[in-house]
């Protein structure tokens, strides 16, 4: 008889809740939760596609590879996937994936469109992202562009309350592109108050 360990148990139990977050009805697979658990793009990426099936399933069947710097017993990496899932779907969870007002969508769209790390999409996965047509109106305008710095789809990024800009301000000291003080400024103004 076949005993499954009690990680192995929690494993599942982890994969069965990212699969309600999803909107699944089966589990993703353990490859996919850690995948989406080490990669913030990838994870990006399945969240914005919730509603969009063909490439949901696209993004579900391709996981990207995880590199480990050194091997680890299955079982240790078990326990670790399960703890990061966990603290992974909390802060999903937390956000509820709100979305921005339109006054900040507009302020990101046009830092964005100003900053030389937009891109035309080069990857498979990015140009797999269904994107509207570009057009003027706020929230189109950056079309299927890609931010080079984060690989994320731009026009679906900047909707997001959870994400922020991997860039520093050009003018701005501790400021990211989107005017928002940089991980850096947050982390140094931590350290002073500690
Ligand atoms: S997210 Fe930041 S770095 Fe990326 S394209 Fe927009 S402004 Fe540039």
């Amino acid at each position: 008889m076949t005993t499954i360990s009690k990680a192995d148990q929690q494993v599942e139990q982890k994969c069965w809740e990212f699969a309600q977050v999803l909107g699944l009805s089966e589990p993703v697979s353990p490859r996919v939760l850690q995948a989406a658990t080490e990669d913030e793009t990838y994870a990006h990426n399945l969240l914005v596609s919730r509603q969009q099936p063909t490439f949901l399933n696209y993004l579900l069947a391709n996981p990207p590879q995880i590199k480990l710097s050194e091997p680890v017993p299955e079982e240790k990496s078990n326990i670790e996937l399960v703890g990061k899932a966990g603290q992974a779907l909390l802060r999903w969870a937390k956000t509820g994936f709100s979305v921005v007002d339109d006054e900040v969508l507009e302020r990101r769209e046009n830092a964005c469109l100003a900053c030389p790390n937009l891109l035309a999409p080069e990857k498979l996965v990015q140009k797999l992202i269904p994107s509207g047509k570009v057009s003027q109106k706020v929230g189109q305008r950056t079309g299927d562009k890609v931010c080079q710095l984060c690989g994320c789809n731009v026009g679906k990024k900047i909707r997001l309350t959870t994400e922020s800009c991997p860039d520093k301000h050009p003018t701005a000291a501790g400021m990211t592109r989107w005017g928002k003080p940089s991980a850096a400024a947050r982390n140094e103004e931590l350290r002073m108050k500690n």
